[in-house]
């Protein structure tokens, strides 16, 4: 297989990547989505510097840089034009697209039946501070694109959730406002490919409500229930990711809430403590899922 991989320069995950393809005897490249050229027409293609990306058989997708809303939609656009052409695209386009919008996916998962935090989403203040009440005055304020924990903040105070959602408004952007939910200081992730899960682990953090790694949260090794992993596939099904990182947090009578589903899981911590070579599991569900389609 010829296999490219949109990631940055010097990024652990497109090494791990690539020594994974070599190693099963597989070409690999690195593509940077600033730099992807298209063309139209008779000479239709996608390049990534000399190589044309509709000519490879997989595209697995590492980052999705932060841009314009024209670069986004147009890298998204080219993602859809690569699978309509035959590549696998891992995550595929609709899975990225969706999973990369909090609003998105939230409602995408709370329609499924699945229990997400109460969630209010508005542009204006006023609005803002009307839900703030609502959801019990104690809300986790996200920016609707947005990972590793960036940007969120715990708003307990009326006060500054006043100045919070004004200061927000007059910058443009959309509140997207969730109940907090009082956690243990701990959530799981559950890593899963093809709807079978690749292992789980929590994520404790003793000084910070955010459990990201990012944020100096502590992964552990963790068996899943079978709870944890019927919602992590129901999850991961409603916004139609193959490969991805769900997050799961209890509240302190033990009832659980799906937070997210990331198409571009991080694995690190994760391979560190599981021990999951997960970079050679994706390169061989590609190999798997090839072999389907030419047959
Ligand atoms: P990101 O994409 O930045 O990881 P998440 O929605 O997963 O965004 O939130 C980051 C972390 O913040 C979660 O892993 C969890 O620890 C904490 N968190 C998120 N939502 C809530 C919530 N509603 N109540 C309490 N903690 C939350
Ligand atoms: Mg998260």
């Amino acid at each position: 297989m010829q296999i490219a991989v949109l990631g940055n320069e010097g990024s652990w995950y497109v090494d791990q990547l690539t020594v994974a393809s070599h190693r099963r005897g597989h070409g690999c490249q690195r593509a940077d989505f600033r730099r992807l050229m298209s063309r139209t027409g008779p000479q239709s293609a996608v390049f990534a510097e000399e190589d044309d990306l509709t000519r490879i058989d997989a595209l697995i997708v590492r980052t999705m840089p932060p841009g314009s809303l024209e670069q986004v939609v147009y890298r998204m656009d080219v993602l859809h034009r690569l699978q309509s052409q035959g590549v696998t695209v891992l995550n595929s386009p609709r899975a990225v697209e969706t999973a990369v919008d909090k609003f998105l996916t939230t409602a995408k998962l709370a329609a499924t039946g699945l229990p997400t935090p109460r969630t209010i989403v508005c542009e204006c203040s006023e609005q803002a501070l009307t839900a703030f009440a609502e959801l019990g005055g104690d809300v986790v304020v996200k920016p609707i694109f947005g990972s590793e924990g960036r940007g969120i903040l715990r708003v307990s105070d009326p006060d500054l959730a006043h100045r919070t959602f004004r200061t927000l408004e007059r910058l443009q952007a959309v509140l997207y406002l969730q109940e907090y939910i009082p956690h243990a200081g701990f959530d799981v992730r559950v890593l899963l490919l093809d709807g079978a899960p690749l292992g789980a682990v929590t994520r404790r953090n003793a000084t910070d409500f955010r459990t990201n790694v990012a944020r100096q949260g502590i992964a552990e090794p963790h068996e899943p229930t079978d709870g944890e992993l019927e919602f992590a596939r129901r999850a991961a099904q409603a916004v139609d990711a193959c490969f991805a990182g769900i997050d799961l947090l209890y509240d302190p009578a033990g009832n659980p809430f799906v937070i997210e589903v990331n198409a571009v899981p991080g694995w690190r911590a994760f391979q560190k403590v599981t021990g999951v070579p997960v970079a050679e599991r994706v390169i061989e569900y590609l190999e798997r899922i090839r072999h389907e389609s030419v047959r």
